[in-house]
Parts: C-alpha cells; structure tokens; sequence
C-alpha cells in the first residue's frame, strides 16, 4: 500500500492559490528520512551524504537538507553556482561530473569543492586548465558486472564512467607526485537498489581495492564515496530499503576489511538523490478529460515534461486518486498527457477507482529526477514547485514557467530579416 502524504482536502486548498499541474514536497519526511541517513552512519566519524543535486535542484531543498547536515553532489556548472549561492563550499561540495568542460573544473576548484576525477586522462586536463588541487577523488569502475549473491544488478562494462582499476592505481601516483595531500575514490555501480546490500556489497569491493592502492602506491585514502544507487520501491508491493540495515551492513565491511588494514579513519561519503528525496514528492494533476475508444483513457494536465521517467524507462509510478483511497480499483486505464508522442502516458492499463473530470491524482515518488528531467517539447511548460510544511502551511518553491519565460532565449529575434 502507498499512502499519499497530502489529503484531499489539503490539495484542493492549496489548488486555490496554485494551479495544477505542480509538484509537491513533503518538507517533515524529507527531514526524517535524512536523519535516519545520518544516523545509519553515525559510526562513522567524517559520514557526511551529499546529495546528488541533480534529483531535486531547488534551493529550498537544498537549504533543507543543508540544516540536516548534507553537502551537494555537483555534476554541472549551474549545480556549482547554485550550491556557492547557497552557501556551500569547500568540503560540503562533491564534483562528481563527468566529459567534464574546463570552466566547470575552474569554478568547482574555486569553491575548493571535492573533484571527482572521472577519466586517468583528465589530470592532463585539469593540470592544464584549473590546476591540480590538493584533495582529489578519482572513480573507479571495476568493469564486467555488478552482482550481488549471484544476481545481476547492473553493468559497470557497459558504463562510460570511470577509471580502470590499473588507471585508478596509477593516478593516485601521478596525483601524489603532483602535490596531492587528500586522497578519495568513488564508484557508482548500479542504481535504484532495492536491497539493502547494495552498499555493504560495493563497500567491500571498494575497501579492498583502497587496501591494494595503500600496498601498491603508499596513498591512503581518506574517503571512499559510495555514491548513489541506493533506491526506492516504486511499486506498491516492495519492500522499501532500511538505510539502518545499510548503515549497520557498511559497518561490518567497514571493520572486516579497513580497520586491520589500519584505515580504521577512512571517511565513508555518500551522494544519493533517489533515496532522499523521491518519495517525497508527488506530482499533482487533474483529470480534465476521460476518452472512450480502443481503450479507456484518462486526459490529465500534467505531461511527460512534468515528468519524464514513464516515457523514459516505461517506469510505474503509483497513482492515487485523492478522496477515493478507499474504493475499489475496478476500472482499468491509460492516465496520459498531452504531447504528442503515444509514450506520453503516466499509467498503462492501470486499475483505479472510477476517475471523473475534475479528480485530482497524485503521482507518488516524483521528489527525485522528477521536475528535475523537465524539458519544453511541444512548447510545454514546467510546473510550480511547492513545499509543504510540517504545520501543514505551503509555499511557493519555484514558480510555474509562464510563455514569456519560454519566448525569453528568442525575444530579441523577431524581427530578424532573413
Ligand atoms: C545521479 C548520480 C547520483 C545520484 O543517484 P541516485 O540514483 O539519485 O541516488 C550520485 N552520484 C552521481 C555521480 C550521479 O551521477
């Protein structure tokens, strides 16, 4: 069962300030579930989660999560400039990016963020352009397959990110000879996990390579970052993680493979989006308009704009219809948008009560990669973002793009003559 963290009653309230389409975050289970993060590691002295910012690039999210003792997780030069606006630097900044431009280097290595170096050739590179800091991470692919007990969970050989572990070895050298004083190594090797051993599996692969590193080249690691991956059940019927459990799972690797190697101070980072932010927002739409044809379908007015994952991945996200939690899914339906591309569809031959024009839906586990994936084809718009409090108050987050907003980057054109 997937409850909804907003009543009826409540949505239509805040629908008479804000229209719909908009989505909606959950500011009370945003902040527990980041405490229960920092809790699952509070075994570890330097844990620190930065979120990956690309999930929910708000700066009312952000300063949330800041309070809660998270940094930022930046892969672009926009991530960087709204986490310095918002008062994050130095060792509160991650640049885990990747086909990296130079100036995103210069301004990452400005703010004395943590570069994530993603390729052996890119030390060439920022020597040349933004110069070699003192800290550094690289990241590690071990390539072939990631499994956990015999199952598959994904394909680091397949992945464009990373170094060879032979490559990792060999920058850590090169970085040390070129003045480096705080070493870390990072890998991301599968993501939305729904097992809780995803991270102590990764951690262990990459506590005994940090063990080889310090035989082979003398550098000792500060930090390893376990980075994103971990997940959230979409479906109703999964089990959602226990980040405890996690927490508890890293640990005992943790003391298994780095302790006697004598790293028993190694900083364990994390950088996850999905987990911390996804089932905290919803996407909230009304039905507008129901048609009868080859199939039953329901008209909303949000689009895959609003949210890109369905289109994208064929994703299920749960859907319920507010005021009808309680009555029979006995009507079986398409939920679509409005653009013109037949994979504009929030739902697939999805049973739900009887919608009438007018219901409004919440679309669960879109407070990650959600708004965030937006884009403007067929001249759609992006929604309002809005924050509900723990008293039950909301507030504007981010307002509705108007069509101003997308003639602005055209305005001065016009007139031109051809
Ligand atoms: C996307 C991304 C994350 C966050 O991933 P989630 O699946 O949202 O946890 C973390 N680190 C890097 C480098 C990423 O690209």
């Amino acid at each position: 069962m997937k409850t909804p963290f907003v009543t009826k009653a409540k949505a239509e309230e805040i629908i008479k300030d804000f229209p719909t389409p908009f989505h909606l975050y959950d500011e009370k289970g945003i902040r527990e579930n980041a405490r229960r993060m920092n809790q699952a590691f509070s075994w570890n002295k330097g844990f620190k989660e930065y979120f990956a910012v690309k999930a929910t690039p708000n700066p009312t999210i952000l300063k949330i999560l800041k309070e809660e003792g998270c940094g930022t997780d930046c892969s672009s030069l926009t991530e960087l400039m709204m986490s310095e606006k918002l008062g994050f630097s130095g060792d509160e900044i991650m640049f885990s990016s990747n086909d990296t431009p130079a100036e995103e280097f210069i301004l990452a290595k400005k703010l004395g963020a943590t570069i994530n170096l993603d390729d052996f050739t890119h030390i060439e590179f920022l020597e040349k352009t933004a110069g070699i800091p003192d800290k550094i991470c690289c990241r590690f692919n071990p390539g072939g397959t990631f499994s956990i007990s015999n199952t598959i969970m994904d394909n680091p050989g397949d992945a464009k990110y990373g170094m060879t572990k032979d490559q990792l070895i060999e920058a850590y050298s090169i970085l040390r000879d070129k003045g480096v004083k705080r070493f870390g190594m990072h890998a991301f090797l599968a993501s939305n996990t729904v097992t809780n051993d995803y991270y102590p599996t990764l951690a262990k692969l990459l506590f005994e390579v940090a063990v080889e590193i310090k035989e082979k080249t003398g550098v000792k690691l500060d930090f390893i970052n376990l980075s994103g991956g971990v997940g959230v059940p979409y479906a109703p019927d999964k089990e959602p993680n226990d980040i405890l459990a996690i927490g508890e799972g890293v640990r005992k690797v943790y003391e298994e493979v780095l302790v006697p190697a004598g790293m028993g101070d190694v900083a364990i980072y994390t950088e996850l989006g999905r987990f911390m932010l996804a089932p905290y927002g919803h996407l909230i739409t009304t039905a507008i308009h129901e048609k009868h044809t080859h199939k039953e379908y329901i008209g909303v007015d949000a689009c895959a704009v609003n949210l890109m994952r369905p289109a994208m991945y064929g994703a299920y996200h749960h859907i319920t219809v507010l005021g009808k939690e309680n009555e029979p899914c006995d009507h079986k339906y398409d939920v679509t948008g409005s653009l013109c591309e037949n994979n504009d569809k929030f739902a697939i031959d999805r049973m739900l009560p009887e919608i009438e024009k007018g219901d409004i839906l919440a679309i669960h586990d879109t407070g990650a990669h959600g708004f965030a994936m937006g884009y403007n084809y067929n001249g759609k718009l992006k929604s309002a973002e809005i924050l509900l409090r723990e008293d039950g108050s909301y507030k504007l987050i981010r307002r509705a793009e108007t069509p101003e907003d997308y003639f602005a980057t055209i305005n001065d054109f016009w007139d031109v003559e051809l």
